[in-house]
């Protein structure tokens, strides 16, 4: 008696399926080739990952990396991958979710109570910018959801106190009290 045979489903397709159902605003293509099939992940119309017999190719705004290779993921296995890609798509502010439903957040930049916001010249109301329409209530201290239709220009944190947006490096530094001698 012979064993059954398995079908044996590929790399590119195990991690672009995962990626593409914990990616709602993501589009698949799947097309053939010689070495097997490519699947490239789209959102808005903008090609973001491709996913062929070698290993992921980024198309996406990441200073970590631009390809991750399948023989070089043995040892951490395919969901890990999956995990990381999807880590890596949180951070280009694209919502994207975790296996077990709960979205993934970018990582928090570190900014100090005591920074102060260049308009208001008020502290303690900076928080990093969230791409989203809405965001659950445990994340408010750190972040706030700024809808993805409006502009930033690139901006990464907002004082929910005046509406000021821009970067950790125009806020105020703590004031020093006057010397006294
Ligand atoms: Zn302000």
């Amino acid at each position: 008696m012979s064993e059954p045979e398995i079908p044996q489903v590929a790399p590119q397709e195990s991690v672009a399926v995962a990626i593409n159902t914990r990616f709602p605003a993501s589009t698949l293509q799947i097309h053939e080739s010689k070495t097997g099939q490519i699947f490239e992940i789209y959102s808005v119309g903008r090609l973001l990952l491709v996913l062929d017999h070698k290993g992921v190719r980024y198309f996406i705004p990441s200073r970590r990396k631009r390809n991750i290779k399948w023989d070089k993921t043995t040892t951490i296995g395919l969901d890990r991958v999956t995990d990381s890609v999807l880590r890596d798509l949180a951070e280009a502010d694209y919502e994207v979710f975790t296996s077990s439903n709960r979205q993934i957040l970018k990582r928090p930049i570190h900014i100090s109570r005591y920074m102060r916001c260049p308009e208001c010249k008020e502290s303690g109301n900076i928080r990093i910018i969230f791409r989203g329409d809405s965001l659950s209530g445990e994340n408010s201290e750190i972040y706030t959801a700024v809808p993805r239709s409006e502009e930033l220009n690139g901006a990464k944190i907002k004082c929910t106190l005046c509406g000021w947006v821009g970067f950790r490096g125009q806020l105020l530094k703590k004031s020093r009290a006057p010397r006294t001698s």
